[in-house]
């Protein structure tokens, strides 16, 4: 952009997440193929494959929580039925949890409702880890929807590294991970489960800024191997 005077790197704030988590811990580092997958508001992943990461020619890749996992699902926010967000995102397990207390269930969220107050993430998860059924099934239907997600995933990708990142992966921690570790070991290959690792990044505040930037300097070093490599090949034609 002439303006500025300076080379700008547009991408998606979810891959510079991921590229942050990738780079900053030493234990996923070591990973040349692993996919970040970011559990909050809404669901995406950052994928790197044999050490380079997957961009796709739109900049569109890792759109993990588009994946249709049921043609008969619920109405995704991208006007698409069945996407893995319709049933894994912390919205819809919300939606999820409000329309099952107005249908009857019992729950000890009933209360929250009935005062008027919003459930939130850390409501469920408490009220799970005191067993209550319906903040148990919330969680367990995002959690195998997630699984069956990243378990396709898996068999494209063939990754030795899974690492869910976001808030909702952060509140819910176990209970989100423990499902999606079953589902992927239940769907998967054994030849790709038994050398894949799940878990859960530590939080970190900062990651998207870290990860822009990181994005960034990932694009001018890229430009370079890229033009010594077309030298190369110039030299080679001639
Ligand atoms: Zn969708």
């Amino acid at each position: 952009m002439a303006a500025l005077e300076k080379e700008i790197t547009l991408d998606d704030r979810t891959r510079g997440v991921a590229l942050a988590h990738h780079l900053l811990w030493s234990e996923n580092r070591c990973h040349r193929s692993a996919i970040y997958v970011q559990v909050g508001t809404g669901i995406g992943a950052g994928i790197f494959v044999d050490g380079r990461m997957l961009r796709g020619a739109s900049l569109s890749s890792g759109e993990i929580g588009h994946m249709v996992i049921d043609r008969a699902g619920p109405v995704c926010a991208c006007g698409k039925r069945g996407c893995v967000e319709a049933f894994a995102s912390l919205g819809a397990t919300l939606a999820y949890v409000t329309g099952e207390l107005e249908r009857g269930a019992k729950s000890s969220l009933r209360k929250v409702a009935a005062e008027g107050g919003q459930i939130t993430a850390e409501m469920i998860v408490a009220a799970a880890r005191q067993s209550d059924a319906l903040a148990i099934a919330a969680l367990r239907r995002a959690a195998e929807a997630l699984g069956t997600a990243i378990a396709n995933a898996v068999h494209l990708l063939n990754p030795s590294l899974v690492v869910l990142v976001g808030k909702f992966a952060n509140v819910a921690r176990d209970l989100l991970l423990d499902i999606v570790a079953a589902v992927i070991e239940r769907e998967c290959f054994d030849t790709m489960s038994r050398c894949l690792e799940i878990r859960i990044a530590p939080h970190r505040k900062d990651a998207a800024a870290v990860g822009c930037a990181l994005l960034a300097a990932l694009d001018v070093a890229e430009q370079r191997v890229q033009e010594t490599l077309f030298r190369a090949a110039d030299k080679l034609a001639h």
